[in-house]
């Protein structure tokens, strides 16, 4: 970092939002002279949920009416498929199958239908046989066919972002945890710890405007702010998800997805792939109190059974442990999901912050679409 003790903005945590964010905030400022920087604790960019996930983009089917998840996922779709062309990431619009047995084909309707409401114009439904056409190792009586649904080498679009967020002028500064922020009459001191593991540092400086996009670590960073009232700090939850590898080769063409866990919390264990084809099943939920990564390797049998419900051909012996992501939920178990908040003076009363909780998916889909929605608030 340089030795300069004010930027315009900061922004703290380089995952997948913290990164869109700087990039569209650099584009909003190319032509002023506004310095913007990227706090990350990590060596690197992008190394916790962002790149703990399913690396779907999302088409919007399942979030409720109006909400900003409904909203940001569909705009933020076509904002990441557009910029993905743009800028040759790697990606493919492969199409996803929502699947259903008999006794869920109401519920599947009511999908479809709510679909429409969110703008999602383009699902299909299909019945057994031309579900069978399409997937004949899936076992289902009817499915829906998404077909804006992709998938997206998630580490080339950060590195995208990062790279030109940086041509216009952006730093980037690794290996630098916040560890407090103090609320100023105008602007904020952001304290840091630089490099902790090898030769620590403490550094503080000031901003005018801060993007706490920490993630897992939001509300943590906003209970630093003596300034913000304790209510204005939603409960923070962690549902962590695991996934197997698929041992044989891939039988689909498309990701397939169960109807949805009836309380929402999750999608179902879904088949996902990655771009060079590799077949994986996860995420399921579990409500943890740490942040752990380990899987259970016993849990194979869990997923095998969930996953002969669309696929029988599946053994406890095809799955392969593989790895975790853990959701910053704003609902504890049981509860009604929770929408994503992008808070600002309004609700904290600190002109000059916006803080994001709850960015769990689709937040790697709507990324754009969120940075786009935090920069429309920044004036300077
Ligand atoms: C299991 C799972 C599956 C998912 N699947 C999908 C999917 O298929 N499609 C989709 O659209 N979305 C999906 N998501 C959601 C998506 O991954 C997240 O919404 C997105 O990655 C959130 O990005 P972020 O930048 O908000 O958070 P993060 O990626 O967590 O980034 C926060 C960053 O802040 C840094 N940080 C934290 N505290 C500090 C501090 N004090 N100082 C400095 N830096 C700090 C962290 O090191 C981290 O790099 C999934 C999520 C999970 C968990």
């Amino acid at each position: 970092m340089n030795n300069k003790d004010c930027f315009d903005i900061c922004i703290i945590g380089a995952g997948v939002v913290g990164l869109a964010t700087a990039y569209e905030l650099a584009k909003k400022f190319a032509k002023r002279n506004v310095s913007i920087v990227v706090l990350e604790q990590e060596p690197s960019f992008g190394q916790h949920t962002s790149s703990r996930n399913s690396e779907v983009i999302h088409a919007g089917i399942y979030y409720p009416e109006a909400s900003l998840k409904a909203k940001l996922c569909v705009a933020g779709k076509e904002l990441l498929y557009a910029h993905c062309t743009q800028f040759d990431i790697p990606h493919k619009k492969i199409g996803k199958l929502i699947v259903a047995q008999q006794s869920e084909i109401s519920a599947l309707e009511k999908i479809h239908s709510g679909a429409a409401s969110n703008g999602v114009m383009d699902l299909q439904f299909l019945d057994k046989t031309q579900l069978k056409k399409l997937e004949p190792e899936v076992n289902a009586e009817a499915a829906l066919l998404s077909p804006s649904t992709g998938i997206i080498d998630s580490h080339s679009y950060m590195q995208s972002l990062l790279h030109l967020a940086e041509n216009l002028g952006v730093q980037f500064s690794p290996f630098s945890r916040v560890q407090k922020i103090l609320a100023k009459d105008e602007g904020f001191t952001v304290e840091c710890l630089l490099d902790e593991n090898r030769k620590p540092e403490a550094y503080a400086f000031d901003c005018s405007y801060l993007v706490n996009a920490a993630g897992l670590r939001a509300q943590a960073l906003a209970q630093t702010i003596d300034a913000i009232p304790a209510q204005a700090i939603p409960a923070l939850y962690y549902c962590k998800g695991d996934y197997f590898d698929y041992r044989g080769a891939n039988p689909f063409k498309h990701l397939i997805y169960p109807m949805p866990e009836t309380n929402t919390t999750g999608l179902g264990v879904h088949a996902t792939m990655d771009l060079a084809s590799q077949l994986k099943f996860g995420p399921d939920t579990e409500y943890v109190d740490q942040a752990k990564f380990e899987i259970e390797a016993d849990k194979a049998e869990v997923f095998a059974k969930s996953i002969a419900s669309y696929f029988p051909a599946i053994k406890a012996g095809d799955l392969k442990p593989a790895y975790a992501g853990i959701r910053p939920k704003l609902a504890g178990p049981g509860e009604p999901p929770a929408d994503f908040i992008i808070q600002d003076q309004s609700v904290h009363g600190l002109h000059g912050l916006t803080q994001l909780f709850g960015i769990e998916s689709p937040g790697l889909t709507a990324s754009l679409a969120i940075a786009k929605r935090i920069v429309e608030g920044v004036s300077i």
